[in-house]
């Protein structure tokens, strides 16, 4: 299969759980590029296993220096790029009866600032009819306790992609957003001691109206689908990946 053959991807996070799943079935559709993070191992292990076509750019997606050195690495290494993934994200776990500015500044640096700067910096760098897609989350619809910061950082990043199709018309860049539900990833692990994680992703999927939690394929699968001209009709959508968890729990 072939459906992204010589397109050039930069994946922000693509050394690990969402990230990573992305970057995988980018590849296995024949797309070269970039993933991005700031964990050395990680990035290496991670370009390691998706092969000579791909390349990891060690950079803090909150540092402006930083974006700009990616996509000059990248254009460098591949020329130009046809579809851009602002992935990175996540943290930012707090009540607003103890979450303070600091705090407020930092959620809203990586889950937002980051993703309009990842998608402005790379504008420069590519082509014309290129996609753009965001990683949005279900917990922009529903309120979970202590993900309220969170959650509206990834309501704007919903808007981001309406905002930014419009404004790259000119240019015929498609942008949309992806909201995953409860992914299995590092992420999630981070939350749980490491003897529960079992367990508790054993009651999480009971949860999930489809009976099991996500897996970063199932994302994968569907940013192919953004990414091809599959999806050349659609500008400023939200494909919610959820297994049923937002609206039939
Ligand atoms: P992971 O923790 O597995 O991956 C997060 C990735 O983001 C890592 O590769 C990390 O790399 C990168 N990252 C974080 N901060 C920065 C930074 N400042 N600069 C560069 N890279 C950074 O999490 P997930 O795969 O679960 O999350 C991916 C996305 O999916 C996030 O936006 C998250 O909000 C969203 N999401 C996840 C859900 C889930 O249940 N897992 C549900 C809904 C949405 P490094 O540490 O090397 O910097």
């Amino acid at each position: 299969m072939s459906k992204l053959k010589n397109k050039v991807a930069v994946i922000t996070g693509g050394n690990s759980g969402i990230g990573f799943g992305i970057a995988e079935a980018f590849k296995n559709e024949g797309a070269k590029g970039v993933i991005v993070g700031r964990n050395q191992n990680t990035l290496v292990s991670a370009a390691a296993q998706l092969g000579e076509n791909f390349i990891g750019i060690n950079a803090d997606v909150t540092n402006l220096t930083d974006l700009q050195r990616v996509y000059k690495e990248t254009a460098e290494k591949f020329g130009k790029i046809d579809v851009i993934v602002a992935n990175a994200g996540g943290g930012a776990v707090g009540t607003v009866a103890t979450f303070g500015e600091a705090d407020f500044d930092k959620a809203i640096d990586l889950n937002l600032k980051s993703v309009y700067f990842t998608v402005q910096n790379a504008l420069p760098y590519m082509n014309d009819g290129g996609s753009i897609i965001l990683i949005g989350s279900n917990a922009a619809h529903r309120a979970y306790p202590s993900f309220t910061l969170y959650g509206a950082a990834k309501a704007a990043v919903i808007y981001l992609a309406k905002g930014f199709s419009s404004d790259l018309l000119n240019r015929k860049i498609r942008a949309n957003v992806i909201t995953p539900g409860t992914t299995d990833t590092p992420a999630f692990d981070k939350f749980v001691p490491a003897e529960q994680i079992e367990a508790v992703k054993k009651h999480f999927a009971d949860q999930m109206p489809i009976g099991r939690i996500g897996q970063p394929a199932d994302i994968g699968k569907t940013a192919v689908f953004l990414a091809s001209d599959d999806s050349s009709f659609m500008l400023g959508a939200e494909l919610l990946v959820d297994g049923g968890m937002t609206y039939l729990a």
